[in-house]
């Protein structure tokens, strides 16, 4: 968290001071100059002006330093799959689709379905605590994919489905093995096979990738 907080903080420093000097530039381009030819009234409404403009560009430092924060300290999923470096989605198969609120027989799809072939190794997508082994179904006939476990890390609680454990507590550092992608093709062939991603409150994972 130590490590995150530099991170963030010495982005916000370089681009803040990037931006209040791209400022100053544009300021001194535009800079009013006061005639003193003028007369009182009209050097207080200039007055009046520059006042106003500078707090508007006070606020435009301000409004663009929180965006930069914000890019800089959004939380991104690491690879999670062995032969998936990019963390590709499944797309469409005769199954259905891989993206979060696709449509299911008599449900909606919860999650994001990221590629993964199965027996591959699963990663750490960052420094995670394990807080479990979970089951993802009640049906017998599909055992052999029924296992993912619960992880917390980067400040969110998730799930992952189809993916056997090498263990279930504990902390496990970014990129290292979490565990192994289980035969989703003895269950449903001919579907790309994932690991299904799932928030604890199953809010919208995609953002995050
Ligand atoms: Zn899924």
């Amino acid at each position: 968290m130590l490590r995150n907080n530099k991170k963030s903080w010495n982005c916000l420093f370089v681009s803040g001071l990037s931006t209040v000097s791209k400022l100053q530039r544009l300021y001194k381009l535009t800079s009013l100059k006061p005639n003193p030819d003028l007369d009182l009234d009209l050097d207080l409404d200039l007055d009046l002006d520059l006042d106003l403009d500078l707090s508007m560009r006070a606020v435009g430092v301000v409004v663009c330093v929180l965006a930069v924060l914000c890019v800089c300290d959004a939380v991104r999923f690491g690879q999670l799959c062995s032969g998936n470096p990019a963390n590709n989605r499944r797309t469409s198969d005769s199954w259905g689709q891989g993206h979060y609120g696709a449509g299911r027989t008599t449900r909606v799809h919860k999650g994001l379905d990221i590629v993964c072939s199965d027996g591959s190794v699963v990663y750490a997508p960052f420094d995670v605590t394990l807080g479990g082994g979970l089951t993802v179904y009640t049906d017998a006939s599909k055992a052999a994919i029924n296992s993912g476990i619960n992880l917390r890390g980067e400040g969110l609680c998730f799930k992952l489905f189809y993916v056997s454990p090498d263990r279930t507590s504990g902390s496990v550092r970014k990129g290292q093995r979490i565990g192994t992608m289980m035969p989703m093709q003895s269950v449903y062939p001919g579907m790309t096979s994932h690991v299904h991603v799932q928030m604890c409150d199953k809010s919208d994972p995609t953002q995050y990738f």
